[in-house]
């Protein structure tokens, strides 16, 4: 399988070469990133420590798919919109990881996915995907009972808040228990607020240092509580499951699918 990565040069770049590297079957042809970049000409294998590999990065997207059947996508949602438009030309598949997707720009990429087959995620790992399950089930005991709070910590570079991760996690807990998450989410405590309604569902964000990505829902009740948590420790298990997801597309139809269907959890 010959696959592309876009956002090179990036923090999951490096590590998504690596991944493609170390996986038999797998052949990354192409590296893309932005016009202007600085590092446009270097050797992809040598920018990801993982020794030459003979691939240039390279603006041009459109020549790079000409030689790959799978593009992964490590940028962001603008970004990723105009590249689906050119895989959707050229009929490859596209595996997505960026985040911070308006309902407006997800629409516009399950117009492209109805062409082409895609993977669009907003954590890609295969715990945080058990834990959407988990959340689920305790949502689903738990019931209005419970008053559902979630925190996430990230390092101090990352543009979107709060994490894609975090709000997928509400929308998974809002839905399960009848509630229409845009309805609920409640971004922003200052002041003589008020109490907190009995249906919203907190979002709270850290931003620091190098924290790569920690997750905590709390269903508080009276007299008890439960945590399910969640904590990164690297990003290669982004990247092993943005490879896993690619394999995985292989013989699907075109459509818009999430890492629920590629573990089997959907
Ligand atoms: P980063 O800023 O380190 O890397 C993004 C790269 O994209 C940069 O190198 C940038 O130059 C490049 N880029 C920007 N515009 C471009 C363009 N027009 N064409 C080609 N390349 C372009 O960010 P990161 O930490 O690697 O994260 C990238 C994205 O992946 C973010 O949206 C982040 O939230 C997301 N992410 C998702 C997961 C997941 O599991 N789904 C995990 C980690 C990060």
């Amino acid at each position: 399988m010959k696959v592309a990565i876009v956002g090179a040069a990036g923090r999951m770049g490096g590590r998504l070469i690596q991944a493609v590297q170390e996986t038999p079957g797998m052949e990354l042809t192409g590296a893309v990133e932005r016009t202007g970049h600085p590092q446009l000409g270097a050797d992809a294998g040598l920018l990801a420590a993982v020794g030459k590999l003979g691939i240039k990065i390279t603006d041009d997207l459109v020549a790079t798919m000409a030689n790959a059947d799978v593009l992964i996508d490590f940028t962001f949602p603008e970004v990723t919109l105009k590249n689906l438009e050119i895989c959707a030309q050229q009929g490859k598949m596209v595996v997505i990881g960026s985040t911070g997707f308006t309902p407006e720009q997800k629409q516009q990429a399950a117009h492209f996915a109805e062409t082409i087959p895609v993977v669009l995620a907003p954590n890609m790992s295969v715990g945080v995907n058990a834990c959407f399950k988990l959340l689920k089930e305790a949502a689903n005991i738990l019931g209005d009972d419970f008053d559902v709070e979630i925190v996430e910590l990230h390092h101090n570079k990352k543009k979107d808040s709060p994490s894609g991760t975090a709000v997928r996690m509400g929308e998974v807990v809002a839905d399960t228990l009848g509630r229409d998450y845009n309805q609920v989410a409640n971004y922003h405590r200052e002041g003589m607020c008020g109490a907190r309604t009995h249906e919203e569902i907190g979002m709270q964000t850290v931003r620091g240092g190098d924290i790569v990505g920690e997750h905590t829902v709390y269903f508080i009740g009276m007299g008890e509580r439960i945590e399910i948590s969640h904590r990164a420790m690297s990003r290669d298990m982004f990247a092993r499951g943005a490879v896993r997801a690619c394999q995985w597309l292989q013989d699907k139809d075109p459509g818009l699918y999430d890492m629920q269907d590629v573990l089997g959890l959907s």
